[in-house]
């Protein structure tokens, strides 16, 4: 059993696993541990499944599970946790986004007792800044309306425990947000700051269609703050539509200054908003956790792997 897994999810990288993989080697012999590394190619439609492949001939340290098509980032790493098999597994970018380097730091911090060490990015200037606006936004709107405690600024750059990682299997949800998942998950957690790099080579992968969707997981995962928010706006809309139906007889049957018509049509509207956004709401609360429980379908197909 290796001391270190490293999962590595990887679409479209040709570019990158050379350099990546001798960083890593370097690492791993720095610190003087038995390690595997697992490359997730997540239907890459580069060479990347061939580079890693002639990796793997001349290391039998290097792993691949190579998906039927792309499955997308955090069922990639999904998959790469569940076949890894060290007592701590790493997980990090396949574009030295995340240096290499700074396993050493978060191995060290493991040591000393945690089941969670997150690399959290102190700079980011390699990013736009729409980017880097929406990111610190997302993170902070997060924080506000869940219960766990997901740390800021912080992506899916760590090392976890097997503890964490046997706890991770057992939670079959298929809207992953895996940092939320760990946060929930609890223990020792610490964090160490990293400044996060450039691209070594190719382009992101992560569209803003793809960054909503996974904003939009990673709410509906750990949060039921928008369900709360309809029924309370459907509330509201009720008590302002009493309030105004009040007024809408006192003006038809006391001031008797209304347009024909007029008073039917406004309790009508007014009324089945109000309750329509309730209905909505309380619906939505079901839904919400029926569509938790019943997508149970697996989440992702391997082609072929070495594992
Ligand atoms: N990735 C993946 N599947 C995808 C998109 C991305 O496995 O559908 C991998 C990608 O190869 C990289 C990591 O996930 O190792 C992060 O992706 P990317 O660098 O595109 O995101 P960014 O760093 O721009 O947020
Ligand atoms: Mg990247």
């Amino acid at each position: 059993m290796p001391e270190l897994s490293i999962v590595i999810p990887v679409y479209n990288e040709q570019a990158n696993i050379q350099l990546l993989c001798e960083k890593l080697m370097a690492v791993s012999q720095k610190l003087a541990i038995k390690t595997e590394y697992i490359f997730v190619n997540d239907g890459s439609i580069d060479s990347s499944i061939v580079l890693i492949k002639q990796l793997a001939l001349t290391n039998n340290q290097v792993k691949y599970i190579d998906f039927s098509r792309n499955f997308g980032h955090q069922i990639a790493v999904t998959a790469g946790l569940n076949y890894s098999g060290g007592k701590a597994v790493v997980i990090i970018d396949a574009d030295l986004q995340d240096p290499p380097e700074i396993i050493i730091d978060l191995f060290t911090k493991y040591k000393e007792g945690y089941e969670v060490v997150c690399a959290k990015r102190k700079n980011r200037n390699e990013e736009t800044f729409f980017k880097k606006f929406t990111a610190k936004t997302f993170y902070r709107i997060l924080k506000k309306i869940t219960s766990i405690n997901i740390p800021i600024d912080t992506g899916d750059f760590r090392i976890i425990d097997r503890k964490v990682v046997e706890l991770l299997k057992q939670m079959p949800e298929q809207h992953k947000f895996l940092r939320g998942q760990i946060s929930w998950i609890g223990f020792n957690q610490t964090s160490i700051e990293y400044d996060r790099q450039e691209r070594h080579g190719g382009k992101t992968a992560y569209t803003y269609k793809k960054m909503i969707r996974f904003a939009i997981d990673g709410i509906t995962s750990f949060s039921n703050f928008p369900l709360k928010f309809v029924t309370f706006a459907g509330f509201l809309v009720s008590g302002i539509s009493f309030l105004l139906m009040l007024y809408a007889l006192y003006s038809r049957l006391i001031l008797k200054h209304f347009a024909l018509g007029w008073t039917s049509l406004m309790l009508s509207i007014l009324f089945i908003g109000g309750i329509q956004l309730i209905g909505i709401g309380i619906i939505g609360e079901y839904i919400s956790r029926m569509g938790d429980n019943i997508r149970n379908r697996p989440l992702y197909i391997v082609k072929e792997t070495n594992m």
